[in-house]
């Protein structure tokens, strides 16, 4: 259990026993509790944070170690965008993880099954994306989680090993769900916020500054920004972020590739 958890359930016991002990200094216990879930909503909001379970930001050092990074590509599977996305992958031969919303692949399962023949990943992005998801309960988290799970297991064929919440956000209740699924939170290291920057070169320059190995990237083939010429930015951006990659001699992998530490070296 991470430190900012085993702090809560210390502050909650502690300001217990301070109330029965001395109940005058009810305030003191009242702003330590205010505080703690402060700090709990924090770590929530920010997609980043590792305080409040396990949460990949980064790939593994031993998938660093071979110069590995990680596309993920998030929101889809969309008719439209998701094909072409696929095409370009194929152009540079890269592999990348495709986050997808079940409700979408439900509604798509060719593509999904696409998506996987081509040797990417499909990993588990919830079942309807909700604005609330991060407001769930445990019951809400299991309900939503194993929904999109089942659905994605059928699509693809092979079950999800990765989740990653929606927009980034969740709070305490989530980790231990994700548990209980054999899921593991993944996040990212840099994002193009291509949702809605109409600027490709913003996107690629918020990706790949600073670029290393063992980044995880960021980009969306569903509710993805248009350029002004109606061109959804993130088939301007993959080409361009591809060809940075190959420049920079690092590989992109599936995420699911670098769960087993002592796989050989590729030839
Ligand atoms: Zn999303």
């Amino acid at each position: 259990m991470p430190p900012l958890l085993w702090a809560t359930g210390a502050v909650h016991a502690g300001a217990a026993l301070a109330l029965v002990a001395a109940p005058a200094h009810w305030a003191w216990a009242l702003a330590a509790l205010a505080a703690n879930h402060a700090a709990l909503t924090a770590a929530g909001l920010w997609p980043r944070s590792t305080a409040l379970g396990e949460n990949w930001v980064r790939l593994p050092q031993a998938a660093a170690a071979r110069h590995e990074v990680a596309i993920t590509i998030d929101d889809g599977p969309d008719p439209d965008v998701t094909p072409k996305v696929l095409d370009l992958l194929d152009a540079a031969g890269a592999r990348a993880t495709f986050f997808c919303i079940a409700e979408r692949a439900a509604r798509h399962p060719d593509l999904v099954r696409e998506i996987v023949r081509r040797g990417h990943d499909v990993q588990n992005h919830s079942n309807v994306h909700g604005h609330h998801f991060s407001l769930l309960g445990p019951r809400g988290f299991a309900r939503e989680i194993g929904a999109a799970q089942s659905v994605l297991v059928q699509a693809a064929g092979t079950a999800p090993r990765f989740f990653r919440a929606p927009a980034g956000l969740r709070n305490p209740f989530l980790a231990p769900v994700l548990h209980r699924l054999g899921l593991t939170l993944a996040s990212w290291t840099r994002r193009g916020f291509d949702t809605r920057e109409r600027d490709p070169q913003r996107v690629l320059q918020r990706l790949t500054r600073g670029l290393a190995a063992g980044d995880i990237l960021l980009l969306h083939d569903g509710h993805c920004a248009r350029d002004a010429q109606g061109r959804p930015v993130v088939l301007t951006v993959l080409p361009a972020l591809l060809a940075a990659l190959q420049r920079a001699e690092l590989v992109p992998v599936t995420l699911s590739s670098t769960l087993c530490a002592d796989r050989s070296p590729t030839p």
